[in-house]
């Protein structure tokens, strides 16, 4: 049996997201079928519906930031009831036998076709021929009525959190929670956040609430106001007063710079062992003055989303602590003007689609 599905799609690198039908199978066992209410727009749905990455399979729906309820469930489901309030991130499924998986690290998935990517299918294509371990060579993401998922990539979403609000917790959220929990951030540190969008919101938020002391970097004084107000400084990016300043500063910097950026400009600010981490830019980077990390012992560093163990965390973390993203609902009709926003920068902070405004494409289709 198959549920009759709708979303949005993008055919080829330069089209626009158009509305399209299409099935999903049934739950099967161990599977919960969700109603999706709120999608977040993450701007890896920008870079993927667009090729950004040159890796993307056709027709793209994007969405990896879902939160919904569950409406039906496979035999054997025993994480997952009728009527949970779940959400699904980045992934939803990986080999569960590599090193990576076993350490519940799926993220880091080194079977032969990495993890099931919640849109796009595997990270790792398929072998033109022969197929691939999760039998298909695409997937399509949140932004769409209805998903089916394996039980154990489905989380659970606090009553407390604000529903719509809770959705980009699931990409953004995690994504930054990660790397302050693996470099240990704690209270008292010093973290910089480069970069102030959808992924710099929660960091901020989050490394706040870690109770570190926090500095956005951004490149839009307008947002000056809307860090402090979260209780962090800010600094223009590129101003070289304030740099002098804050010179072997930093514990960590996370930089959620979409593009490629130098790096130089901020090893001078790490102290002493202090790191580096960028989570922004998925492409080659310039180089570094190696001596300016030889000196101080510093590293640079990257980091991939965060495991499911840790997107129930970040979850859960986020609820205890009364945070959660600032968001802008929005009908879907509106992703392709949404995309044009968040390219420019205007978003604050993060888009998220109000799944309703399929239904009626859903009754036409
Ligand atoms: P947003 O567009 O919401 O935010 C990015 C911010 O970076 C902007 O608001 C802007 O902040 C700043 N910025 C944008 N362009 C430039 C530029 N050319 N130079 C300097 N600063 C710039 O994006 P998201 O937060 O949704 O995503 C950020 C990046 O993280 C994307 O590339 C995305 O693909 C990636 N990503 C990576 C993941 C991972 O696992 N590593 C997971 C999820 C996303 P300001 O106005 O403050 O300067
Ligand atoms: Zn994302």
């Amino acid at each position: 049996m198959t549920i009759k599905a709708i979303g949005y799609a993008a055919n080829h690198s330069f089209s626009r997201l158009k509305p399209l039908a299409f099935e999903r199978e049934d739950a099967g066992p161990g599977e919960v079928e969700i109603e999706i209410l709120y999608c977040g727009v993450c701007h890896s749905d920008v870079h993927q519906a667009e090729n950004d990455w040159g890796n993307t399979v056709y027709p793209c729906m994007p969405g990896h930031e879902i939160v919904g309820r569950v409406t039906r469930t496979g035999t054997g489901v025993t994480l997952h009831a009728v009527g949970d309030l779940v959400g699904v991130g980045c992934m939803i499924d990986s080999c569960r036998e590599c090193a990576p998986c076993e350490a519940h690290e799926e993220q880091y998935c080194e079977g032969p076709n990495s993890w099931l990517a919640t849109y796009n299918g595997p990270m790792v294509p398929a072998a033109k021929a022969g197929g691939n371990m999760y039998g298909r060579d695409n997937s399509y993401g949140g932004y769409s009525n209805v998903v089916v998922v394996k039980e154990d990539f489905v989380l659970k979403v606090p009553a407390t959190l604000p529903i719509e609000a809770a959705a980009p917790i699931l990409c953004a959220g995690v994504t930054t929670y990660s790397p302050l929990r693996h470099w240990g951030v704690k209270p008292g540190h010093k973290v910089g956040v480069v970069g102030f969008g959808g992924l710099g919101d929660m960091a901020v938020k989050l490394a706040r609430a870690m109770g570190a002391e926090v500095t956005v970097f951004t490149t839009t004084p307008e947002k000056a106001d809307a860090a402090r107000a979260l209780g962090a400084a800010a600094v223009l990016e590129g101003d070289k007063q304030a740099y002098k300043t804050l010179e072997r500063h930093f514990d960590l910097i996370l930089s959620t710079i979409p593009e490629k950026h130098r790096v130089d400009p901020f090893v001078p600010l790490l102290a002493h062992g202090a790191t580096f981490v960028a989570v922004g830019a998925l492409t080659p980077m310039p180089g570094w003055n190696h001596q300016a990390l030889v000196m101080g012992r510093k590293s640079i560093a990257g980091s991939l989303i965060g495991s499911i163990a840790e997107t129930q965390d970040v979850l859960d973390f986020c609820a205890e602590h009364g945070i959660a993203p600032d968001v802008e609902v929005i009908p879907i009709q509106q992703v392709n003007e949404a995309y044009k926003k968040m390219k420019a920068g205007e978003v604050r902070f993060r888009y998220v689609i109000d799944i309703a405004s399929l239904k009626p494409e859903l009754e036409e289709a």
